[in-house]
């Protein structure tokens, strides 16, 4: 029983783990499963790791232990979020696909869950949650990624549909997905924020195209994304015409949740490491160990914060903020720290490394973590504001309808 597992929560996690046990083998203590948002894949691999997440993704949709947090009406398990908490703290033990699939399922499945109609959620969450369809998140451009309220990609009424043109950058799996969450300005005549509403697309549509960015690493998972007078329905508007801004805030909030799952696995692995380099005595590395392990549980105590707010029915604050900064933080401090143990070793290249180059891969992985989602900066911007109460930057640009701005300040 986990120390702070109620009575009831404890069962859950004994029934969880034996679905688990009976339907995967132990992770063996050498794996480190960095996040699949930052894998450095080839194509093939990327179409093999997409394909096993898909089959485990069904496996645990038939059985029960797909969304539990969502209803049961959309095939989840109508559990609760800590319940959620508790099987993907038991997952991350097990030898399963990885999370290549969470942009659908963790972040733009929850926001169809709370601003879409209900043919929406009756057409889009099962299929998403069984992982029959891929999905990816349609919000940074060129010119608007910190700054994301200031995009610029046009969605124009056309009678029952809207006509999208403009350019999406960074946007990971674009390529491989089915549908994406898509935010766009529908008047450049209102104040930036007030301006946007999101829409779901069809990836497939004419009009669109993906084209892979290649990393230094040689990987391409990311994509930029070109919109050429596509055509979305009507009906695929997600939310009021007006709300796209709060439908990013909600996408987000669970997008920054999601890094509380699992992240406790990285610290065990460390521990493993520590102690198969025999340093586990070693008084300096295991102040070192201390210090990430405390950030750790400050990271999964926050992240219950926040569940318990989402629970209540409130929208947390800048608790997303501290668990993004929390999580980042611990993470590149784990990483970092595995690889000063290895040596000299730790000067490999992925491929050749110990511990079939998990460390590596992970730690090359890291920067991305920091950036994507809202960059630290971002964070503690929204932390120094609305925690600490100090001056907000400068915001003349609230006010102003955004086809005002000039173009190099939009
Ligand atoms: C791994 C990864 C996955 C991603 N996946 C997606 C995806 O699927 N979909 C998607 O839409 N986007 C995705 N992104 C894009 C990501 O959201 C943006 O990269 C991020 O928001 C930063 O925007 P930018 O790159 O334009 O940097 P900029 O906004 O240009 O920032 C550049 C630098 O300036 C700093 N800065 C900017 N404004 C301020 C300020 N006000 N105060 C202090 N510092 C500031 C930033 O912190 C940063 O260091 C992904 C990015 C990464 C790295």
């Amino acid at each position: 029983m986990h120390p702070v597992d109620s009575p009831q929560e404890a069962a859950f996690r004994a029934e969880a783990r034996a679905f688990l046990e009976a339907n995967a083998e132990p992770l063996p203590p050498w794996v480190v499963a960095p996040s699949a948002i930052v894998a450095e894949w080839t194509p093939d691999e990327e179409e093999r790791k997409l394909d096993e997440a898909r089959r485990w993704q069904r496996r645990k949709f038939d059985e029960g232990w797909a969304g539990i947090a969502w209803p049961r009406r959309y095939g989840g398990r109508g559990g609760t979020l800590i319940e959620q908490l508790i099987f993907s703290e038991e997952e991350a033990g097990f030898d399963v696909p990885s999370d290549a699939l969470i942009i659908g399922t963790g972040w733009c499945g929850p926001a169809v869950l709370e601003h879409g109609t209900d043919e929406q959620r009756d057409r889009f969450l099962r299929p998403l949650l069984r992982g029959d369809e891929v999905w990816c998140q349609l919000f940074s451009e060129p010119a608007a990624g910190s700054d994301l309220a200031g995009l610029g990609t046009r969605a124009v009424r056309d009678g029952a549909q809207w006509r999208i043109t403009g350019q999406k950058v960074w946007t990971t799996f674009a390529h491989r997905s089915d549908w994406g969450l898509l935010i766009a300005r529908h008047d450049p005549d209102l104040p930036k924020h007030r301006g946007l509403t999101a829409f779901i697309v069809d990836m497939k549509a004419p009009g669109i195209t993906a084209r892979p960015l290649r990393q230094m690493t040689g990987s391409a998972n990311f994509n930029e994304v070109f919109f050429d007078d596509v055509v979305v329905a009507d009906a695929y508007r997600l939310g009021a015409v007006g709300d796209g801004w709060r439908v990013v805030i909600s996408t987000f909030m669970w997008e920054r949740l999601s890094l509380v799952y699992g992240s406790d696995r990285v610290l065990e692995a460390l521990g493993a490491l520590i102690a198969e380099r025999g340093r586990a005595t070693d008084p300096v590395v295991r102040d070192r160990y201390a210090a990430i392990y405390a950030t750790g549980e400050a990271l999964r105590f926050t992240g219950l914060r926040m569940m318990t707010a989402v629970s209540r029915g409130a929208m947390p604050g800048p608790e997303g903020s501290i668990v993004k900064l929390l999580a980042t933080s611990m993470l590149e401090a784990a990483h970092t720290m595995a690889l000063d143990l290895f040596d000299a070793v730790g000067t490999l290249a992925a491929e050749v490394a110990p511990w079939h180059g998990e460390w590596h891969a992970a730690f090359l992985g890291m920067p991305g973590l920091r950036i994507g989602g809202g960059t630290d900066q971002i964070q503690r911007n929204i932390i120094g504001e609305r925690v600490l109460g100090l001056p907000s930057e400068p915001r003349p640009d609230r006010s102003v309808p955004w086809g005002q701005i000039p173009r190099g300040e939009r």
